[in-house]
């Protein structure tokens, strides 16, 4: 017998293999890696046989993928962009950059850790990382969307005094409201 918990289910796996299979990705191109991205979308890697393909502005976008080494002064775009996106949303950290610095590590400028400013669903790795592995770290976003793991937005709207007063602590010029739903 299907009751209402069960058929909500049901939508909800629905609803996911949909997602995984049409994710528009709005790229930021903040760091070197960044140019990895056309080989990935064109018809040499096809990232769009996928389901992959590139979204015109963050309202229409799915995923924003953060290409690479962010400045403080980037960061506060970023943190707009994001929050312009409706949900359900998704952010990759591209590159080694976004793990932990890379070779900018000790820039006095640039963060370390992506996820302390914005919630980080996949991380791919390398420095740069070539398209194969792009289009893995779509390939595990989109793993983690049909199992309903993807919840990085939802990490973010339970968090969000941890993650503004990180933002507020590099960026003390962020006078935007709290978010910008
Ligand atoms: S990880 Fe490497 S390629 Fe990517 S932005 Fe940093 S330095 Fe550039």
């Amino acid at each position: 017998m299907i009751n209402d918990k069960n058929s909500q289910k049901i939508v909800d796996i629905i609803q996911n293999w949909a997602r995984k299979h049409s994710i528009w990705v709005l790229a930021y191109g903040t760091g070197c890696g960044a140019i990895e991205i056309p080989p990935t979308m064109t018809s040499r890697y096809d990232a769009e046989r996928l389901g992959v393909r590139g979204a015109a502005t963050p309202r229409q976008a799915d995923v924003l993928l953060v290409t690479g080494y962010l400045t403080t002064k980037t960061l506060k775009r970023v943190i707009r962009v994001y929050e312009q996106m409706q949900d359900p949303k998704f952010v990759i950290g591209f590159g080694s950059c976004t793990i932990n610095g890379g070779m900018y590590y000790d820039s006095y400028n640039t963060i370390k850790l992506l996820d302390k400013y914005l919630p980080v669903d996949v991380y791919i790795n390398g420095c740069m990382p070539r398209p194969e592995a792009v289009l893995a770290g779509f390939g595990k976003l989109q793993e983690i969307i049909a199992e309903g793991r993807a919840n990085g937005a939802q990490k973010y709207k339970d968090n969000l005094e941890w993650y503004k007063a990180n933002q507020k602590k590099i960026i003390p010029s962020l006078l935007t409201t709290d978010y910008n739903w």
